[in-house]
């Protein structure tokens, strides 16, 4: 597989053009960035972390029956994935309460939420990735009716697998972000799945284990994202 141009240059990651058309690589760096990309921060070793902890997830999740743009890792920082035509609307689900539903609520952090909640949001970081609902997403073209279906049946799937696949690592899923796009007509998840774009927190003191510690400056960022990936037998 040859690396290419650069196709795009993201807050954390770089995506390449191969010599097949349908392929592109991933390069996870160490740029951490968060609110929108007003701060950003390197941390050593947290490319090389998500990039091995998006494999294992994107295996287990393929394994599971979900469609993933996962082929295969080609070395610490680098991953070969399906070349995707990215759905622009990012999926939340939520287990507990937290982050912007805290805020936009003013509901207290932590409580648990039966059912799960499942929301969308715009990628858009010059407008603070605005919360939307499925009638924008059809009715500007972002997405069709039926990919909204596809998409929010795979997020679920997502939850109950991973909810699982965490609480099993003595951790609690507490929210999450996925992306979609799609291949060959078919809606496949996109993106990555890392401590960078989900919440988690020790099932005993939930303790945050996830991108909050930078958020939050609580310090000790990458050491918590491999006591998780530790925790779940991610080969690092
Ligand atoms: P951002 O764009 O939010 O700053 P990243 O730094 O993670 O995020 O950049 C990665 C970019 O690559 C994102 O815009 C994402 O939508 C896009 N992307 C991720 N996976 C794929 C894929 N399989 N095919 C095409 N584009 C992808
Ligand atoms: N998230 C993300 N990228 C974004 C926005 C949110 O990965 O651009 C993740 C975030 O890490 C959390 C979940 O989506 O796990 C829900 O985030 P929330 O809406 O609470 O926003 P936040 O206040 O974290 O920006």
């Amino acid at each position: 597989m040859e690396k290419r141009d650069e196709l795009y240059r993201g807050k954390a990651k770089s995506v390449y053009q191969t010599d097949d058309a349908d392929r592109l690589i991933l390069l996870f760096r160490n740029d951490t960035s968060a609110f929108d990309g007003k701060r950003i921060e390197q941390l050593d070793r947290k490319g090389m972390v998500n990039n091995k902890f998006n494999a294992f997830i994107m295996q287990k999740l393929e394994a599971a029956g979900v469609p993933t743009q996962f082929d295969k890792l080609l070395g610490d920082n680098e991953c070969l994935v399906k070349k995707l035509d990215m759905i622009p609307v990012e999926c939340v689900v939520r287990n507990y309460a937290a982050g912007s539903l805290v805020k936009r609520l003013g509901v207290e952090e932590g409580i648990k939420l039966e059912p799960s909640t499942f929301e969308l949001f715009l990628k858009n970081d010059e407008k603070g990735d605005p919360f939307i609902n499925e009638s924008h997403v059809v009715a500007f073209g972002w997405g069709t009716a039926e990919q909204l279906v596809e998409m929010k049946k795979l997020s679920l799937k997502v939850n109950e697998v991973l909810t699982q696949l965490f609480d099993e690592a003595g951790l609690l899923l507490v929210d999450f972000k996925l992306e979609f796009g799609v291949f060959h007509g078919q809606i496949v998840l996109g993106d990555e799945f890392s401590p960078d774009g989900c919440r988690l927190w020790d099932k005993q003191t939930r303790e945050k284990m996830d991108k909050d510690r930078f958020r939050q400056g609580l310090g000790g960022v990458i050491e918590a994202y491999e006591e998780v990936a530790k925790r779940l037998g991610v080969p690092l």
